[in-house]
């Protein structure tokens, strides 16, 4: 296998390829540290972070608050489960529930998780508050989404490598053509309609933003119809677009709202979902939970990674760097033949290239931005995601977009 590094970087490779389940292709990058937007590998050669773990660590890595957080809570108590209360799960649902303003919080891990419980809590109130004949629920789901890799999520998703092969899936879903807004229309008119579950910004399928009228439009019309509006902001949220949530940029306050990734900082594996009574008080004792949802570790680690995202002005960096990111690189794309389109929301974009969705294009641009000192990650083989930390300055930004013109550059030559 190639490798940027031959030297340890082999040796852990070889390590995972022989006893690793082989459903990830990393690139050959091999980390062993990382602070703030910096990375470092096992050969001591550093990087820029342009991927932040999927835009889980917007708060940038080892956030020294952060990891005293966990590491203060690590010696106190980690795990309780839900068996019995904590003394700060509490305190964590009121300090969410009053940041978001939603009446009540259902802590899981991972940001599936979050989808699945988002589903269900839809599907319960579909039949006890709308009053849908039992099994007979339907949630509108969008075309290209990506809502993780459980049963559910796989059912409802459009791409075959995520997919393929692990039928039969799950039912009780109509799938609508994304930021087509005359689909949309026919969709919601068809019976026993209980919800919409979309991401507001589709990160996975490139960072594809919607016309701003169409999540508007979307959200009228669900209000209009008596349906839920379920935003997953597992990938958007947290101040990753330029505001907390990217329902924020539109207005729109979600009925169920999702979030994951980095609302631990990228620290543990902390998701939840917020909703009002109507909604949550839906599930009741033993009808859904997880043994790690609610830990007090996690607890304390969210908390403090919320606070620092709101002392930092995190979501007001992300739009102000976010401009600047966008306006260097439309230059290369008036500039090159290779970049056609660059597309996002604060620090949340993607450049296209000029090749096609399954060319091997951006996978090797992607190869030497790490030669270059830079990590990112194709979308497909001509879109590449560039998501730093949001604790990026000004002026890492501005040697990152020289990194980027640079590597283009060479790479078009
Ligand atoms: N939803 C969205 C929008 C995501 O981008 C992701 C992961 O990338 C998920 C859900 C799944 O999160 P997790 O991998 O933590 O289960």
């Amino acid at each position: 296998m190639m490798t940027i590094n031959d030297s340890k970087a082999n040796y852990y490779i070889s390590l995972e390829d022989q006893y690793g389940a082989h459903n990830y292709h990393p690139l050959p990058v091999v980390l062993s540290r990382g602070e703030g937007v910096y990375l470092w590998d096992v050969d001591g050669k550093k990087y820029f972070d342009f991927l932040s773990a999927y835009s889980a660590v917007n708060q940038g890595h080892c956030h020294p608050r952060i990891i005293k957080a966990l590491v203060d809570q690590a010696s106190k108590l980690t795990l309780t489960s839900r068996a019995f209360f904590n003394d700060l799960l509490g305190k964590y649902e009121a300090f969410m529930t009053d940041l978001f303003v939603y009446d009540k919080l259902l802590p899981m891990n991972t940001g599936v998780e979050g989808v699945e419980t988002a589903i269900k809590l839809c599907r319960r109130w579909g039949y006890e508050v709308k009053g849908i004949e039992e099994g007979k629920a339907k949630i509108i789901v969008a075309k290209g989404n990506f809502h993780g890799r459980t049963m559910a999520a796989v059912s409802i998703s459009s791409d075959p490598d995520s997919k393929g092969g692990y039928g039969p899936y799950l039912p009780g879903f109509i799938e609508v053509e994304y930021n087509k807004i005359e689909d949309f229309h026919k969709a919601i008119q068809l019976p026993d309609i209980a919800g919409v579950l979309m991401e507001p910004i589709q990160g996975e399928a490139g960072v594809f933003v919607p016309d701003d009228a169409y999540l508007q439009e979307v959200y009228a019309l669900c209000k209009e119809n008596n349906v839920l509006f379920i935003a997953d902001e597992v990938q958007t949220g947290i101040a990753r677009t330029g505001k907390m949530l990217a329902c924020d940029l539109l207005d729109i306050r979600p009925d169920i709202l999702i979030l994951g990734k980095a609302v631990s900082g990228g620290v543990l594996p902390v998701s939840c979902v917020l909703a009002d009574d109507e909604i949550m008080m839906t599930i009741k004792p033993g009808q859904h939970g997880s043994t790690f949802g609610g830990n007090p570790l996690a607890c304390a680690v969210a908390m403090e990674a919320m606070q620092v995202v709101l002392d930092e002005k995190l979501a007001e960096k992300a739009d102000y760097l976010g401009k600047i990111f966008r306006s260097e690189m439309q230059k290369l794309v008036d500039s090159s033949d290779l970049v056609t389109l660059v597309r996002g929301k604060g620090l949340l974009n993607a450049i296209v290239i000029n090749d096609d969705e399954d060319s091997d294009t951006a996978w090797n641009i992607c190869i030497k931005l790490a030669e270059n000192g830079l990590l990112a990650k194709p979308t497909h083989g001509n879109i590449i995601r560039f998501a730093p930390p949001l604790v990026i300055s000004e002026q890492q930004l501005l040697e990152c977009c020289n990194i980027i013109r640079n590597t283009i550059t060479e790479y078009s030559a």
